[in-house]
């Protein structure tokens, strides 16, 4: 195990999800010392199980929750000037049909109270299209019983690399962040917190003690309460979400359509070269580390998509991948779980706090709230950092980055456009860095597949600097080219090969990673 800097710290954070990542990197940037433990790999709760939009929920305006649209609103503005390379603007269509249960008028007030709640900081404002003008610009949609569509904006992120980034970057600013170190134990002091945990490969042992203890273990925050009181209300109610990678991009927009039987909406966003299909929204009170989409769920998720997009093949033996996460959603009794609040909630007990709720797009607000919380139980006063500029994060407008950089990778590094337009999509200003690798080893250049654009620099990049360990964490959450064994089966291969080099796996290690990757994309509920 990676000693730390030092076995007292000001703040100790449970959870590498969003949520954990974020407080880590304002808490380091105000001064404070910080020490952050994730039992699994960075973001591999909740936070790469997400829809992927940065967005102000256009669904909470039905709800009346409309602080929490507006706060989100403009948390998206900020976050699309933070981290452009992982976060960009995305159009969604609004179908209207026939059977739907919100007549037109209804949703172009919904559509025009979110532009108004943007304010300033709208991305453009949105428009209605006739039923015949939505055949032009949406040709693959149903038009049976079409009376009209919305198109509005909101915009997409690639959530695993906005959690890695925030942890970089917290431990640039100081902060020791572990992952794959399980928190097992929390005792209680007179003024501070020891937090006992474990290495999970190596199983060593420590101990830490810190001012102050954040639980921001998402799913697991009930969990973590019991290990400091047996008889811990909870924190809590999980309801699992689950979505569907389909092979196709089936418009050029993200479509949010409405399902008329149990009045949810799901989106179809155009992801990565596919088609993410999600969520559903049910109670999940079982043990968070066997979340997994049930058979039922894919049918239903299945079914409602191929109302909309009838020319596209919806067979089951067409889902190249299948995923599940829990909303930590504040506990709260009765309501159906659609309708739980998705606000934060930040719970205090001596110096324990526990976050919950929230949403990714909110993770700076919430970090910010949370952090006046523990200055007041540390008895700082420090200032709250307003620049928490992530590694990736580029000086000047994403347009002109690329236009300097790009023609000048590409020659100089001898790479193709879309490999050098990829880099600088995953990595921002990082992405000097990972071509770097090429200049040492001329090996590093090969792709990882024919028809893809990842290099194998990235996959050693991985290793050396961004914490991945197993096979799983670099092909779905450093690099997200995982997502489809079936294309592109062989990159995971060398990935593999490639990783077994860096870390010194023997060959059965890894081919025991390689299954294990296989089996995280299926995951199913009786494992
Ligand atoms: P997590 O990401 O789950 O992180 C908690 C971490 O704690 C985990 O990694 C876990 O391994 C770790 N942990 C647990 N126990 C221990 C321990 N004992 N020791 C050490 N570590 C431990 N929000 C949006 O803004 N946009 C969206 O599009 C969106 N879509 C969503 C779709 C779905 C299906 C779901 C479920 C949520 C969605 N959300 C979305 C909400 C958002 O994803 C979550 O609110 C957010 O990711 C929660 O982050 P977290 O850090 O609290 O939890």
């Amino acid at each position: 195990m990676k000693p730390l800097k030092s076995s007292q710290v000001d703040l100790a954070i449970v959870g590498g999800g969003i949520n954990g990542a974020g407080l880590a990197l304002l808490a380091a940037k105000a001064g404070l010392s910080v020490a952050l433990f994730e039992k699994d790999d960075f973001a591999s709760g909740t936070s790469s199980k997400s829809t992927k939009l940065i967005h102000g929920g256009i669904r909470y305006l039905e709800q009346y929750r409309f602080s929490l649209v507006f706060e989100s609103l403009h948390e998206r503005q900020k976050l699309l000037k933070l981290a452009p390379h992982l976060i960009h603007p995305i159009s969604i269509l609004l179908p209207c049909y026939k059977t739907d249960r919100r007549p037109p008028w209804m949703l172009k007030i919904g559509l025009w109270l979110y532009d108004i709640l943007a304010g300033s900081s709208n991305i453009a404002r949105h428009r209605w299209y006739s039923a015949e003008e939505t055949k032009i610009i949406a040709p693959t949609l149903k038009t049976d019983g079409l009376k009209g569509c919305g198109l509005y904006y909101d915009a997409q992120v690639n959530d695993a690399r906005l959690v890695l980034e925030n942890i970089l970057a917290a431990e640039e600013a100081g902060a020791d962040c572990l992952n794959y170190c399980c928190v097992n134990q929390i005792d209680r002091e007179e003024g501070f917190v020891r937090v006992f945990f474990q290495e999970s490969r190596t199983k060593e042992n420590g101990v830490l003690q810190a001012k102050c203890l954040v639980n921001a273990a998402g799913p697991w925050a009930n969990q973590i309460t019991k290990l400091i009181s047996e008889n811990a209300l909870s924190l809590i109610r999980p309801t699992r979400g689950s979505h569907i990678v389909m092979p196709e991009v089936l418009s050029q927009h993200a479509v949010l359509i409405m399902t008329p039987k149990d009045n949810r909406i799901i989106f179809i966003v155009p992801w990565r070269g596919f088609s993410l299909v999600g969520t559903t929204d049910l109670d999940d009170p079982d043990d968070p580390n066997k979340v997994a989409p049930t058979e039922e769920e894919i049918q239903y998720l299945l079914r409602e998509a191929s109302r909309v997009f009838p020319g596209s093949i919806w067979d089951r033996n067409q889902v190249l991948s299948a995923f599940s996460g829990l909303r930590p959603l504040a506990w709260s009794g009765g309501e159906q779980a659609s309708s739980l609040s998705r606000e934060d909630k930040i719970q205090s007990e001596g110096n324990v706090i526990s976050i919950v709720g929230g949403k990714l797009t909110t993770y700076r607000s919430m970090a910010e709230k949370a952090m006046r919380k523990i200055l007041k139980i540390t008895g700082q006063s420090k200032k709250i950092p307003r620049d928490l500029k992530l590694p990736g994060s580029i000086e000047n407008s994403w347009d002109e980055f690329l236009k300097k950089n790009v023609p000048q990778w590409i020659s100089t590094f001898k790479i193709s456009e879309s490999q050098a337009n990829h880099l600088a999509g995953l990595y921002g200003q990082k992405a000097r860095d990972v071509l770097a690798l090429i200049e040492k080893d001329a090996r590093f250049r090969e792709p990882l597949h024919a028809d893809r654009p990842e290099l194998s620099a990235q996959v050693v990049y991985a290793v050396l600097s961004e914490k991945a360990c197993h096979l799983e964490d670099v092909m779905l959450r450093r690099l997200e080219i995982g997502y489809s064994p079936q294309r592109w089966g062989s990159a995971s291969e060398k990935a593999s090969r490639l990783m077994a080099e860096q870390l010194g796996w023997d060959e059965t290690n890894r081919l025991v990673e390689l299954e294990h990757y296989r089996q995280s994309l299926f995951p199913t509920p009786d494992k």
